[in-house]
């Protein structure tokens, strides 16, 4: 058995009742051998993270909530002693509330910041994949049930296997193997609207061509606004042409994507 969390970022709204479970169920209640009452404030075991891009008034957000990402494998289990962090047969990583008091170095060992200290009851203490309600006949954690739109699933990594096929771990780089998986990140993106000066009208169906680094090219027009987007961008140098007919073209060199830059409102010249 292998349990695994999918977290799908384009169904997610930023509610924040997975964020506001996890306290429901863990804050003043005592869940031990599993966990020590979590203090009602100074620690977010979920967190709801928010993703704001863009310049007004293309700006775009997305929500991520973030939590113990139960690695594989983990930095806060090797630097337990007395075997106070463990992995359960079902791959959820638990810190023992008895073994590990006084053990502040676990705060420090996670990359991800996922284990909070509790000065008043000298423990570690971060997610427990509700481990105890599992163990009682729960199918799925709390923030996972309270979730309204499907976006954070739990299960056997089998049977959440297509929803694993395009997912991605948060901070590959730390090499801690993640269990916590995301779907549907956005990219990057790139916007802008275009108008005639003269007669102060916006510019339907101009033709607006990116083109990145690498040298692929992406084509759109502008839509009934005079509006264009080009989404899901990898962070990269690019230009962009704006052609219009009997308009000169316009082009803008070295955007960085990386910022989601927004070209503002273009006027073109009458040719
Ligand atoms: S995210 Fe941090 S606390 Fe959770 S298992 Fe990995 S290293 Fe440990
Ligand atoms: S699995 Fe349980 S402890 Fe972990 S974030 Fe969700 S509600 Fe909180
Ligand atoms: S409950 Fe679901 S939709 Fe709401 S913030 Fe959490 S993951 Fe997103």
């Amino acid at each position: 058995m292998s349990k695994v969390f999918v977290i799908d970022v384009a169904r997610c709204s930023g509610c924040h009742n997975c964020q506001l479970s996890c306290k429901d169920e863990h804050c003043e209640n005592d869940w031990r051998p599993y966990a020590a009452p979590q203090p009602p404030t100074g620690q977010f075991w979920c967190r709801v993270t928010d993703h704001p891009r863009g310049t007004i008034p293309k700006v775009k957000i997305h929500y991520i909530p973030v939590l113990c990402n139960h690695c594989a494998d983990a930095p806060c289990l090797r630097a337990a002693e007395n075997g106070a962090v463990y992995r359960r047969a079902d791959g959820l990583v638990v810190i023992d509330p008895e073994k590990a008091a006084g053990q502040k170095q676990l705060a420090e060992a996670c990359p991800y910041g996922a284990i909070f200290w509790n000065e008043e009851l000298n423990l570690p203490q971060k997610c427990t994949g509700c481990a105890h309600l599992l163990d009682h006949g729960a199918k799925v954690p709390r923030c996972v049930e309270a979730c309204p739109t499907d976006a954070m699933r739990f299960g056997e990594e089998a049977e959440l296997a297509d929803l694993l096929r395009d997912a991605v771990v948060l901070h590959r780089e730390y090499g801690t193997s993640p269990r916590v998986y995301y779907r549907n990140i956005p990219g990057c993106f790139l916007g802008g609207l275009v108008y005639d000066p003269v007669e102060e009208e916006v510019i339907i169906g101009a033709t607006v061509t990116l083109t990145l680094a690498d040298g692929t090219r992406q084509i759109t027009q502008t839509d009934a606004f005079g509006d264009f987007w080009f989404r899901d961008l990898p962070e990269t140098t690019a230009a962009v042409t704006i052609e219009a007919e009997g308009f000169a073209p316009k082009t803008f060199f070295d955007l960085q994507t990386a910022g989601c830059p927004n070209l503002g409102d273009v006027p073109l010249e009458r040719a």
